[in-house]
C-alpha cells in the first residue's frame, strides 16, 4: 500500500535504503528498551555509520551536503516504519546552529567529528523549569571570567545529554535588566559534557511517560572556554530562533511518518480481523474514521514538502514551519486514536506497539513547540491580532 502514492521524489532511494536499514530494528528492539527506558545506542549507531544524520553537513565538513527535504525524508521514513528518530533528530538540527554561526575554526573543529561519528551532538539546553515557554526569562548565567564563561543555572528536559558528548547551551550573559530588549543579552556555547559532567556539570535523568532519555541539568561553576562561544556574545537567542524552522519541518516530516505508521497498521488489521462474521474493515464506522485520518495527514504532509521547499530557497518560512508542525502532530494524533480504536482491546497491548508509538507521538503537541504557541504566532505575526501574552 503506498501510503503517498506520488512520492517517487528524488529521495526514493534513500527512503529505501533508510526502511532496509530500519528492518533490523523491529518491535521488539523498541519494546524492550521501551520497558527499561534505555537509549537506542545500537540504532543511532547504525544510522551515524551509515551516514543519515549527516545528511545535512557540507560535504566539505565530511556530510553528504543534501538539503532538509532529504533529512526530513530519512526522519519521515524512520517514524513510518516503526522506529523512533526522537533519540536522534537534534544532531540534523543543532548542527545547523554551528554551521550558521560557527566560526571556521568551530566548524572545522566540531563538523567532520559530528560527521563521522567521534562527537555526538545530540543535547540542546534551552528550556527551563521557572521559564518554560518565555524563554527570554531564562536565569542560567555565564559570567566571563579571563579566558572561560563561567556558568551557574539549571536546565530541563534536556534530551539525550546522558548519550551525547556536546550541548548546545543557552545562557544569560547579560543580566535582563541591563539589556534594551529582553532578547538581547543571551549567549550560545559549546559545551564539551565529556570535561565537566559529574564534576561541575550534574545530569538527572527524568522518567517520562515515553523512551526519550530526558534529564535536568544542574551547573556549578562550570566553566566553558569562551572559544566555545557561538558568533557574538548577547545574540545567541537569534542563532537559536534560527534554527528553529528546519527543527519544526524535521519534526513535522517525523509525525507523518507516525500518521503513515498507524495509518498502514489500522489498514491491515481493519483487513483481516473478523467479527461478527466478516471482517471489520467492511463497516464504514471503522473505515471513515481511518480514511479521514489519511486525509489529515496527506493535506500536512503537502505543508511540511511545501515548508521544506521554501527553506531551501532562503525564503523566511515562520508560518510555514509553524503550521506544517501544527498540522503534522495533530494528523499523527488523529491517526495514532483512531489506529488504537480500530484495534479494539488488542490496541492496548504491547506487543502490538500502537500504544508504545502513540505516547511517542504525543510529545509533539507540547515539545519543541507546543500547539498554543504556535496559534498565537499565527494570530500574531501572519493574521496581524495583537500580541497576547
Ligand atoms: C520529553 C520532552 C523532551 C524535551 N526536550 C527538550 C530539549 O531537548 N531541550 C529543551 O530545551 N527543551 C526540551 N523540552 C521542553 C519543551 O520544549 C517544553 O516542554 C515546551 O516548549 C513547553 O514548555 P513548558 O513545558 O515549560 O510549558 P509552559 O511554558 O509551562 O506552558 C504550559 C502550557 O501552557 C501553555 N501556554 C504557555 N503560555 C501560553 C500563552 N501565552 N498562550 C497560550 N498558552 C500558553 C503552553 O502551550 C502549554 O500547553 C522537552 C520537553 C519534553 C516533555
Amino acid at each position: 500500500m503506498l501510503l503517498s502514492p506520488f512520492d517517487n521524489d528524488e529521495f526514493a532511494e534513500i527512503r529505501e535504503s533508510v526502511r532496509r536499514l530500519c528492518a533490523t530494528f523491529p518491535g521488539e528492539y523498541w519494546r524492550k528498551l521501551d520497558e527499561k527506558r534505555e537509549y537506542p545506542t545500537t540504532f543511532v549507531k547504525a544510522l551515524t555509520d551509515a551516514g543519515y544524520l549527516s545528511v545535512l553537513i557540507p560535504e566539505e565538513f565530511g556530510g553528504s551536503g543534501l538539503g532538509l527535504s532529504a533529512a526530513a525524508a530519512v526522519l519521515e521514513t524512520i517514524q513510518a516504519e516503526g522506529c523512533n528518530g526522537g533519540a536522534c533528530h537534534a544532531q540534523m538540527y543543532i548542527m545547523g546552529t554551528i554551521l550558521r554561526h560557527g566560526s571556521d575554526a568551530q566548524k572545522r573543529q566540531y563538523l567532520p567529528k559530528i560527521a563521522s561519528g567521534e562527537l555526538r551532538l545530540q543535547a540542546f539546553g534551552v528550556t527551563e523549569p521557572t521559564s518554560g515557554t518565555d524563554t527570554t526569562a531564562l536565569r542560567t548565567f555565564a559570567r566571563r571570567e579571563g579566558d572561560d564563561f563561567v556558568v551557574n543555572g539549571q536546565k530541563i528536559w534536556t534530551s539525550r545529554a546522558e548519550h551525547s558528548d556536546l550541548m548546545l547551551l543557552l545562557a544569560r550573559t547579560t543580566p535582563r535588566e541591563k539589556v534594551k530588549k529582553k532578547t538581547d543579552g543571551l549567549s550560545t556555547l559549546i559545551v564539551d559534557m565529556r570535561d565537566v559532567v559529574g564534576k561541575s556539570l550534574t545530569i538527572r535523568p527524568i522518567r517520562t511517560m515515553k523512551n526519550h532519555a530526558t534529564t535536568e541539568i544542574f551547573f556549578d561553576n562550570m566553566r566553558v572556554p569562551a572559544t566555545n562561544l557561538l558568533g557574538d556574545e548577547g545574540k545567541g537567542f537569534k542563532y537559536i530562533l534560527s534554527g528553529m524552522n528546519a527543527e519544526r519541518v524535521l519534526i513535522a516530516a517525523e509525525c507523518i511518518g507516525d500518521a503513515k505508521w498507524f495509518i498502514r497498521k489500522a489498514v491491515d488489521y481493519a483487513n483481516q480481523r473478523e467479527v461478527f462474521g466478516r471482517k471489520i474493515g467492511a463497516n464504514q464506522g471503522i473505515q471513515f474514521p481511518i480514511a479521514r485520518a489519511y486525509a489529515q495527514m496527506r493535506a500536512a504532509e503537502l505543508m511540511v514538502k511545501e515548508a521544506a521547499r521554501l527553506y531551501e530557497k532562503g525564503k523566511d518560512i515562520g508560518a510555514e514551519a509553524n503550521m506544517a508542525k501544527m498540522l503534522a502532530a495533530d494528523a499523527s494524533w488523529e491517526a495514532a486514536n483512531v489506529c488504537l480504536q480500530t484495534h479494539g482491546g488488542f490496541g492496548f497491548a504491547e506487543e502490538y506497539d500502537i500504544e508504545r508509538k502513540l505516547r511517542e507521538t504525543k510529545l509533539y503537541q507540547v515539545a519543541p513547540i507546543s500547539t498554543n504557541l504556535i496559534l498565537s504566532y499565527l494570530a500574531e505575526h501572519v493574521l496581524g491580532l495583537p500580541r497576547s501574552y
